[in-house]
């Protein structure tokens, strides 16, 4: 180490630090979701020597959201990659039902938008990383870790310089002029930075659990994603071919009353939001079964600092609400590769570059969260707590039917509130 350098968390070099080697890169993005790997594969493209290190060994995970938004096929579809990703299994829809008081309700048309691809589609996300990774890998400057934990940053004289990373065989260090943290909701070079994130908690928590599929339940590769509700109670159910997946939405902090009340008023709770799982909730025989997401939205007041960069999740965890949050993630992406590839191929990243990535993201961020948040406290808070089954308000149908209006909250779930494209020189 050199003088001034030091290690976060308060850790200094010694002995019991084996590290087994050192390896230099221009950018090490920690993380391999949708964020990282987008960005790996996108800085790998034009050049720029990036090496990504993923925590786990693969790619499979618990949910987190199995939808690829129009404005990631555009996205793909600029560097060539939306034809050959359709080439895998997946499903199409065009917008969710949402099933109330003996009504649907499927307020959102994508095929109205002008896109190439007005529909989201459905591919589990293992699948879609893998298929990402794979096209990384044919770049010679790609390098991927799988099972590199990332525990520590190096810094010198107050700029971040590498990472320290726990591998099945002990400590590796990786030194870059950036690093890019992509590490998520939980990130832990956010932590390691000191960053605080302002959090908003949102009215609901969330679990997850899958369903089988029973013959007859869809005609093949159709796909839907339906939302049920019923006194106080919601369910979210995509279609992952072999199995339903479903969240189970219910007020915070309530997870220890159900609980309390068991399994089977569970099994029943599901089934007065969705009759026709009646004989799928069988399959529902222990709490193992479950996954419980605490839903929250964060933001972090600053993305960057000299040599370190936040994208995706690691700089503002994203509500469910709209399944925005893999669409915000590879927009960041997009953004980070456009801005700062030339700069990190010469070898001269400024601060100002750092935060013009922020500057141009974090608004579009902003007006997504204020959104969800609207929603999630003026509506979903509302459904949570009431014992009635909700109706669709009058004007709500009315806004919908108008030709000017009715496709604004379709753009938005398409596209963000921002569309980003690949830089021509990138592609
Ligand atoms: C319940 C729920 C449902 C959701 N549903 C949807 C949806 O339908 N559609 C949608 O668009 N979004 C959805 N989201 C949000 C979406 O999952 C995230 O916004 C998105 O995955 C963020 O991408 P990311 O690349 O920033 O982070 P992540 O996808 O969280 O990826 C971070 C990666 O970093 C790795 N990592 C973490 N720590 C380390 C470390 N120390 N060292 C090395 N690697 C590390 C992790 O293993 C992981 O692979 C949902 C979220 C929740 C909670």
């Amino acid at each position: 180490m050199t003088a001034g350098s030091t290690l976060t968390p308060e850790t200094e070099v010694s002995e019991a630090d084996d590290i087994r080697d050192s390896q230099k890169t221009a950018c090490c993005v920690v993380g391999g979701g949708p964020g990282g790997m987008m960005l790996a594969l996108l800085l790998a493209r034009q050049r720029v020597p990036v090496m990504l290190l993923e925590q786990h060994r693969d790619f499979d995970r618990e949910f987190r959201g199995d939808t690829i938004h129009p404005s990631i096929m555009e996205i793909l579809d600029q560097i060539g990659l939306a034809e050959p990703l359709h080439q895998l299994r997946h499903a199409k829809i065009y917008g969710p039902t949402l099933r109330l008081a003996n009504t649907t309700f499927s307020p959102i048309d994508l095929r109205r938008l002008k896109t190439p691809f007005p529909y989201i589609f459905l591919i589990p996300q293992a699948r879609f990383l893998e298929f990402l990774a794979a096209e990384a890998s044919k770049f010679p400057d790609f390098k991927l870790v799988m099972g590199a934990n990332v525990e520590q940053l190096m810094e010198e004289d107050g700029q971040v310089r590498g990472v320290r990373y726990l591998g099945s065989d002990g400590m590796h260090e990786v030194r870059a002029p950036l690093v890019v943290g992509a590490d998520g909701r939980f990130s832990r070079v956010r932590h390691l930075v000191g960053f605080e994130p302002i959090k908003t908690s949102a009215p609901m928590d969330i679990l997850w659990f899958r369903l089988p599929h029973i013959p007859g339940d869809l005609p093949e590769g159709e796909g839907r994603v339906l939302g049920g509700f019923r006194r106080g109670r919601m369910l979210a159910v995509f279609d992952r071919f072999d199995y339903w997946q479903v969240g189970y939405v219910f007020p915070k902090g309530h997870y220890q009353d159900l609980r309390t009340a068991g399994l089977e008023s569970l099994r029943q709770s599901i089934v007065e939001v969705e009759p026709a799982f009646t004989e799928h909730v069988k399959s529902l025989t222990d709490w193992h079964q479950f996954s419980l997401l605490s839903v929250e939205s964060s933001r972090c007041p600053r993305w960057f600092k000299p040599g370190l960069l936040l994208i995706g999740d690691a700089a503002h965890v994203m509500s469910p609400v709209g399944g925005v949050g893999i669409n915000y993630a590879v927009q960041d992406a997009v953004v980070a590769s456009n801005i700062l590839a030339a700069p990190l191929r010469e070898g001269r990243v400024q601060l100002s570059d750092l935060a013009k990535v922020q500057s141009e993201r974090e608004w579009p961020t902003r007006v997504i969260q204020r959104m969800q948040g609207a929603v999630q406290n003026r509506i979903l808070a509302s459904v949570l707590n009431s014992q009635e089954t909700p109706r669709i308000p009058w004007f709500v149908r009315a806004f919908f039917r108008i030709p000017f209006l009715r496709d604004i909250p379709a753009r938005i779930i398409a596209f963000g509130v921002r569309r980003v494209r690949v830089e021509e020189n990138a592609r």
